[in-house]
């Protein structure tokens, strides 16, 4: 594999880093409420008027067509200039949209994809349950084919920017009695149907973005069903190895830079006894290892990509992706919080630019979100590695 840019891809780079050199905004991005929303929208609007939302979807749904690995470029000069958070449109851009482009129907595609590149919608994701999170196939909420409606009852949890979203990525069961895994169906749920209410959950790291959500015969038309009514697993599958796969791209190079931006933090700040904390030789060696380990990642991000290019879309590798990404977040958020000392105390609200307690609460949920850190762990053990199946 030749890691080194082509002059095309280098050339690519620099139009890239000049856009976002001109077009990110420079006012503090905000991190609730309807101010969210518009700005986050905004944000989206701006990289689709430039040209750059959708890099590797398919022109005629509004994308640029062009190869995953000018996507990667694009996030790692994105993660560079500080762009903000994709926010708002993490679901529709990273796995609603390219779970539709994999397996949506025309009209599905051609109506939703360039609304979602637009910012102007919000997607969310109503897959988890109060019963049915890391075994995500034992679901519950029902749904009964009445004419070409689905009429569901029951209830999601942990939906992410729910209140804010106008389409959802649902799962419902509309089999019975057969294996768990079918019977489910994939659909997208318009979030201002009559007999949807949603409530958010208030969490220690600050602004409520998640949501539970309740379904009290939800009509639904069957024609917004992707995939085959009951032959939803497999769809969920593929939002799933979106999500994990390349969902986080952005976010893995953001922290490459993260681990750079604190050795820099450690060179300029002294303790209580005028020491340069990089010269505390525990903190030195814990920097050399994340520097080792964000190469490391770097690398892995790579090859995934490269893999991911040759294929309609992510392979289980990128459970490794995601269980490395997502505990090496934890150590470098926590070796933050140790170089500012008892600062870290302190917990600055997510969005200042030295909140790292914020951010380091915010890593919890890392090694659980897109599925937890065991369950990648099995999924590698038993589907990469072909080791026998648990229990
Ligand atoms: C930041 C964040 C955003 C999220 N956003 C959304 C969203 O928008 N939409 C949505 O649908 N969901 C969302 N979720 C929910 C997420 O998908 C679930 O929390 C996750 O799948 C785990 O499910 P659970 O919380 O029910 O935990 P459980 O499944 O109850 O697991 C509890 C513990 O048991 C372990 N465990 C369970 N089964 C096994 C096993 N077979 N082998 C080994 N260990 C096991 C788990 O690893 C975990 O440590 C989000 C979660 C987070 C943290």
């Amino acid at each position: 594999m030749d890691l080194d840019l082509s002059p095309e891809m280098r050339a690519f780079r620099d139009e890239v880093r000049t856009w976002l050199r001109e077009n990110v905004p420079s006012e503090p991005q905000p991190h609730d409420g309807p101010e969210m929303r518009d700005f986050d929208l905004a944000w989206q609007r701006t990289q689709y008027d430039g040209g750059w939302a959708g890099i590797n979807w398919p022109v005629e749904y509004g994308g640029r067509g062009l190869s995953l690995l000018q996507q990667m470029i694009w996030f790692e000069e994105y993660a560079w200039a500080d762009a903000p958070d994709v926010g708002v449109s993490f679901v529709g851009v990273n796995h609603a949209g390219p779970t539709l482009i994999a397996r949506a129907g025309d009209e599905q595609k051609s109506f939703h994809l360039p609304r979602i590149l637009r910012g102007e919608v919000v997607w969310c994701q109503g897959f988890s349950e109060p019963g049915a999170g890391s075994d995500l196939a034992s679901l519950s909420t029902r749904a009964e084919v009445d004419g070409d409606h689905l009429v569901v009852n029951g209830q999601k949890i942990w939906t992410s920017y729910a209140e804010h979203a106008d389409y959802q990525e649902l799962l419902v069961r509309t089999g019975r009695g057969e294996r768990k895994h079918d019977g489910i169906t994939w659909t997208v749920c318009d979030m201002r149907t009559p007999g949807i209410t949603v409530r958010p959950i208030p969490t220690m790291t600050g602004p409520a973005h998640f949501c539970e959500v309740f379904y009290d015969d939800v009509r639904i038309p069957v024609s917004n069903v992707v995939g085959e009514v009951g032959g939803g697993w497999s769809v969920a599958m593929s939002t799933l190895s979106f999500e994990r796969g390349t969902g986080f791209l952005k976010e893995q190079v953001a922290l490459v830079r993260l681990v750079d931006q604190l050795i820099e933090l450690a060179r300029d700040r002294v303790d209580a006894r005028g020491r340069r904390r990089l010269d505390d030789e525990v903190i030195a060696q814990r920097l050399a290892t994340a520097r080792a380990e964000a190469a490391a990642l770097t690398a892995m991000a790579l090859a995934d990509v490269s893999r991911n290019a040759r294929r309609p879309q992510p392979g289980v590798e990128g459970s490794m992706l995601r269980v490395f990404f997502s505990e090496l977040g934890q150590r470098v958020a926590k070796l933050a919080v140790d170089i500012i000392e008892d600062e870290g105390l302190e917990a600055r609200p997510y969005g200042l630019p030295d909140s790292y307690s914020a951010g380091w609460y915010r890593t919890f949920a890392y090694t659980i979100a897109a599925g937890s850190k065991d369950i990648q762990r099995n999924i590698i053990g038993e589907r990469f590695l072909g080791l026998p199946r648990g229990r």
